[in-house]
């Protein structure tokens, strides 16, 4: 009984407790020879969570709802396509559940919650269910009446949900207006306490189904891919994340980290990686603004501006199909490429690429200026409206920056602010297969100059000779001919359809079909940099010298722990290798 005391039903051990009973009951067991053996055996026991005490089942009278008339509605809005599912392997889980539907028991012994709306009379006995609260007993007018103690489970408030909110049961504006919803957003987790119960709910109540889509999402586990939870101690306080990294990076790293359905490790080398990401938004934007502060045109749309170089061209076309592509990932809830899509482009793109070009382009005449610096501030505009809803800070922050210092009449702005500024359209006509393929091999060759300086270790500041044979190729690279000479610390390139013959002593690098050559004299000084091969070949010698003597030791061989011995075995091997390409490189060098 609820006074953990056996009750009448228990015979001679009534009123007993429940320890004394069970010992009693093995001694009248005993007594009647009735015991074969004793044995310790392991059983699944519940405990109290607050007190540990073992707890009793105990059979007690609760309120229930009848499932099966709401369930059967809520799995045709599946089958019959009101209501998709993503990701969609979660149908079968929706509708497993809903077609073995037990019937919910909705009576909670708490004290916080909705009181179930339930009289009872203390003079007839009589039950009364009402909306309203009752002062008296209807079936005899006795005001001897008492409310049923029991709250309702938090799931039969929250099933109400998606039209509580809106002032259901009134008819209100907002109700008409905003029910049903489109998507609704949770984790796996619930799907049957809310997600299944909400539809139900919603058919019953307004005879429609509450939403078109549910997007799962999964659930966020620590970094070693563990549950969170309290007593492990592993849980990531978002609100210390938010202090530590910026909000912006913490909801960008969730955004992006997941994929609908599964669980995501939160990773805080990622949330580091993506504050960076919100610190370079923050630095290219300011440099571009500071940069074209002085030029007029505002922020022109994608559809106004007139590329005139390679490099306008490929932006602009780059920049199109990542507006196409990033809204139909996120119309397709594929949230995490959408974002990665968007960071590739701002970063690289734009950032590492356009950017460093404008420079170049700005030191044209007014017109080329003018010119860059409309599509600098149009690629920005775009670029933020699609970093919008991953960055939502930032974002707003840069952008109403930018129309702050480029257009001073507010009335030309496309909107007070970021948040409500219409969704980027991808100008498809700017999408330019040629200009991409041609401005990837610029590219190409920059980057391969940039290895090449890096293995020969070349002064950041020092320009290098450079001979291409570039084929085909040729005259549209003499077009690109200054952004090389810019980017990569060239001299004016030289530029060849063929070379007859290989120049002597150079680096050599292919980017596509175009051959690169580097003149080593030009990136060095051969001679001291013969001296410092020299000097590197000798002291790896005596290296391996010391290492041979040490491995011959044989009281070093037979004492030392056998992982020492390879380990120095793997040093000598190493010395060994390096002082070979060592050779190599000085007999290159020497010519
Ligand atoms: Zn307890
Ligand atoms: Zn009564």
């Amino acid at each position: 009984g609820f006074d953990a005391k056996m009750t009448p039903e228990a015979g001679p051990y009534a009123g007993q407790d429940r320890y004394e009973a069970r010992k009693n009951l093995v001694a009248d067991l005993a007594r009647l020879g009735l015991i074969l053996k004793e044995e310790d055996y392991i059983v699944p026991l519940g405990h109290c969570q607050r007190c540990d005490t073992v707890v009793e089942p105990l059979i007690s009278k609760q309120w229930f709802v009848k499932m099966m008339p709401l369930a059967t509605p809520a799995i045709g809005a599946v089958k019959y396509d009101l209501l998709k599912i993503v990701p969609g392997r979660f149908n079968k889980v929706y509708l497993d559940w809903l077609e073995n539907i037990h019937d919910w028991c909705i009576s909670r012994q708490l004290w916080w919650g909705h009181r179930i709306p339930v009289w009872y009379c203390d003079n007839c006995g009589q039950m009364t269910v009402s909306r309203e609260d009752i002062s008296a007993c209807p079936h005899c007018d006795s005001t001897a009446i008492h409310q049923d103690e029991d709250v309702l489970d938090t799931w039969f408030s929250s099933w109400l949900w998606p039209f509580s909110t809106l002032g259901w049961p009134e008819v209100t504006a907002d109700l008409l207006h905003y029910y049903p919803t489109s998507v609704m957003e949770t984790g796996y987790d619930i799907i049957f306490f809310w997600v299944a119960r909400m539809v139900m709910a919603g058919i019953h109540f307004l005879g429609a189904v509450p939403f078109h889509t549910i997007y799962l999402h999964g659930l966020v586990r620590d970094a070693r891919g563990e549950k969170m939870s309290k007593s492990k101690n592993n849980v990531v306080d978002p609100l210390e994340v938010m202090d530590k990294y910026g909000t912006d990076a913490l909801r960008f790293t969730l955004a992006t980290s997941s994929t609908p359905g599964n669980d995501m490790k939160l990773v805080e080398d990622r949330i580091v990686g993506n504050r960076n990401f919100a610190n370079k938004i923050w630095n290219a934007s300011r440099f571009v603004l500071m940069s074209t502060a002085d030029i007029p045109g505002g922020v022109p749309s994608v559809y106004q501006v007139q590329p005139s170089t390679l490099a306008d061209r490929w932006i602009l076309s780059r920049l199109a199909r990542l507006a196409n592509n990033v809204t139909l990932l996120i119309e397709d809830f594929q949230l995490g490429e959408a974002g990665r899509q968007v960071n590739e482009f701002f970063w690289s793109a734009y950032c590492d690429w356009y950017v460093e070009i404008a420079k170049v382009q700005m030191q044209g005449d007014d017109e080329a200026r003018r010119a860059t610096a409309g599509i600098l501030r149009a690629v920005l505009d775009q670029s933020l409206r699609l970093l919008h809803p991953f960055m939502p800070f930032v974002t707003e922050e840069v952008w109403q920056y930018l129309y702050r210092s480029s257009e001073p009449d507010q009335g030309q702005w496309p909107a007070s602010a970021l948040i409500i500024a219409p969704w980027p359209i991808a100008n498809l006509q700017a999408i330019d297969e040629e200009a991409e393929r041609q401005f990837s091999l610029v590219q190409e060759i920059i980057t391969r100059i940039r290895d090449a300086r890096n293995q020969v270790n070349v002064e950041p500041g020092r320009r290098v000779p450079v001979i291409m044979a570039a084929g085909d190729q040729t005259s549209m690279l003499e077009t690109q001919a200054p952004l090389i000479e810019f980017l990569a610390r060239t001299e004016k390139p030289q530029l060849h359809e063929q070379l007859a013959q290989k120049p002597a002593q150079s680096m050599s690098q292919l980017a596509d079909s175009v051959e690169i050559y580097l003149p080593l004299a030009g990136m060095l000084d051969i001679g001291k940099e013969l001296e410092r091969l020299d000097k590197e070949i000798a002291q790896a010698r005596q290296e391996i010298t010391r290492l041979q003597s040490k491995l011959s030791n044989e009281a070093f061989v037979t004492k030392a722990k056998p992982e020492v011995v390879e380990k120095e075995r793997e040093k000598l091997a190493a010395q060994e290798d390096r002082v070979t390409k060592l050779i190599t490189r000085r007999a290159e060098l020497a010519g």
